[in-house]
């Protein structure tokens, strides 16, 4: 069956959103390259708009919170189709501090989490021990975030892949036929190595941080933002997510322990740095001793597919049958629920416009 939605892509924000397409209805293609370093497979899953409180613009963290408020159902529904776990951690974020200078900066985010209609409590050192006794012994407080919850994100992919899959098309090389109004088809060679043209009345770009690479959409300032991450195994040491200014850790099934991440600019260069990998180790040992008896299981990288306002693109292009959701940045397993609600949104009313739309970057010339 020709399907009526092509969504180039192959993270959380393409299958999600052929995952929302599928619910209402239609019969979405997903055309996928494997890369490696995908910000999904990278990602630490923490599902928290209000440590973000202090730094994101007011209609991602609305979109952030709709997220909140959708994703247990989101999950619950995915579990039922995929008949797979999907590593959902309801607890909720210690942030903890060692000295005066990061106690101010948990204070002040404090402040702006409450400004936002947030949950959180400061705890006393006692409380916070309470809660996690593994912590290292100089600690000068901290704050409770209940709902900053947590996620697996292979996990949450694994069930996005499989209630999606018959959806999908592996390709190797692909060409975008277009004019100056409209996507008009795509040439791809698939996995096989035969060649395959189509078409259909509605594009969607979701391919992360590469969406750089179409020279139709050269007027977005859209970037990789390299993060290197650290996933050691062993003695469960923790339940909480723990963060702190310099390091977050987060707990995950089977003893897994995740520590990230390093924002670097430095393109797509996929080379992890002793330096960097040194700073995870040595800030996360700072405050749980215990990670220096734990296995390295992985290192790794994943780029975050950012725009300069760091705001994602969700919405219609200047070319009338081409949407985007793509430029999730720090944000990408937090907000799937809701950008991929809101791409279908503007899908079915195509002339509506909002704070994400792609337009806020187009120049003509
Ligand atoms: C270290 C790190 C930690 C993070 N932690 C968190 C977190 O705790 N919470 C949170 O909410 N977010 C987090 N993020 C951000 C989040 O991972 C991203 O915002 C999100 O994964 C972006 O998803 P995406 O699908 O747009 O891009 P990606 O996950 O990068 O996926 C892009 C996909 O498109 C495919 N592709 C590439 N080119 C093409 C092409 N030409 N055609 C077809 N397919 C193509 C690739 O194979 C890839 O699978 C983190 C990111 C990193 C790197």
């Amino acid at each position: 069956m020709t399907p009526d939605i092509i969504i180039i892509g192959g993270g959380i924000a393409a299958l999600s959103t052929a995952w929302e397409a599928i619910e209402k209805g239609y019969n979405p293609l997903v055309l996928y390259k494997k890369r490696t370093s995908s910000a999904t497979q990278a990602a630490a899953g923490m599902l928290c708009p209000e440590i973000e409180a202090d730094s994101a613009h007011a209609p991602l963290l609305s979109l952030a919170k709709q997220s909140q408020i959708l994703y247990s159902n989101w999950i619950k529904n995915l579990e039922d189709v995929s008949n797979l776990p999907s590593g959902y951690h309801p607890k909720g974020t210690l942030l903890v501090a060692q000295h005066r200078d990061h106690m101010a900066e948990i204070t002040q985010l404090q402040a702006h989490i409450a400004e936002q209609d947030f949950t959180c409590s400061r705890l006393t050192i006692k409380e916070i021990r309470q809660k996690e006794e593994n912590l290292a012994p100089r600690l000068s407080g901290g704050i409770f975030v209940p709902k900053a919850h947590s996620i697996h994100p292979r996990m949450l992919y694994a069930m996005l892949f499989k209630a999606t899959q018959k959806h999908i098309q592996w390709y190797q090389k692909i060409q975008i036929h277009h004019n100056e109004e409209s996507i008009l088809s795509i040439s791809y060679r698939n996995d096989e190595g035969q060649e395959q043209s189509i078409s259909s009345p509605i594009y969607v770009i979701a391919d992360g941080a590469w969406s750089q690479e179409y020279s139709f959409l050269d007027w977005l300032p859209l970037r990789p933002v390299k993060g290197q991450y650290l996933i050691l195994k062993g003695e469960p040491l923790i339940s909480h997510t723990i963060r702190t200014p310099d390091v977050y850790m987060v707990p995950r099934p089977n003893g897994e322990l995740y520590i990230g991440a390093t924002m670097e600019e430095e393109g797509f260069c996929d080379r992890l740095r002793a330096g960097h990998q040194l700073d995870l180790l040595y800030h996360s040992w700072q405050f749980i001793r215990g990670i220096y008896e734990l296995h390295i299981k992985e290192a790794g990288v994943g780029f975050r597919p950012a725009l300069r306002d760091h705001q994602p693109a969700i919405g219609r292009t200047h070319l009338r049958n081409l949407w985007l959701n793509i430029g999730h940045f720090r944000h990408g397993i937090t907000i799937a629920p809701a950008a991929s609600k809101l791409i279908l949104h503007h899908i079915e009313k195509p002339d509506t416009r909002d704070a994400f739309s792609p337009l806020r970057f187009w120049t003509s010339s």
